[in-house]
């Protein structure tokens, strides 16, 4: 497979993950694939209704997965493939993790600010500042499937799934 063939076939397992996130209680739509060595070491969709945490978005419960199997605290050489462009919070967590890649489908501009907790600064911004000359990261993977799942930029979302304001 080529570079595009593989980041379409592991987005569509994330977006897999997104379904399942959908129908599941506590649960989001937003779907995680984490790949090292050309296997899926960690998937998720998000947890956060589900274990009363904020913080279990589906990157962060999917790299939590990852090492946890692996046995190991470093992911350096793997790609993250997420549904939705990850928060700063998952950037930041995949920098942690030393993960190399990022892949993502729906961008900023694709969905309601709702998903972001910053007004400007998005996953690029964080890369592009940080110690890590050897990470990148593609947006736009699937983009239309992958923001079908998501409020539009231009929707009014009711006020208690807002949990940026
Ligand atoms: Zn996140």
């Amino acid at each position: 497979m080529t570079d595009d063939e593989t980041s379409i076939a592991y987005m569509r397992r994330a977006l897999a993950l997104a379904e399942a996130g959908q129908g599941a209680p506590g649960s989001s739509p937003i779907g995680c694939v984490i790949v090292l060595d050309g296997r899926i070491v960690g998937e998720a969709h998000n947890e956060v209704g589900l274990r009363h945490d904020p913080t279990a978005h589906a990157e962060v419960v999917a790299i939590r997965r990852a090492c946890e199997s692996l046995g190991q605290d470093n992911l350096r050489g793997a790609t993250l493939y997420s549904t939705l462009q990850p928060c700063g919070m998952c950037s930041m967590a995949s920098i942690w993790t030393s993960i190399t890649h990022i892949v993502y489908g729906a961008r900023r501009q694709d969905v309601h600010r709702m998903y972001f907790e910053d007004r400007h600064l998005g996953v690029m911004d964080i890369l592009h500042d940080a110690f890590r000359d050897d990470m990148s990261a593609t947006g736009g993977v699937l983009a239309d499937e992958c923001a079908a799942y998501y409020y539009k930029p231009d929707d009014e979302p009711p006020s208690d799934e807002q949990a940026n304001v």
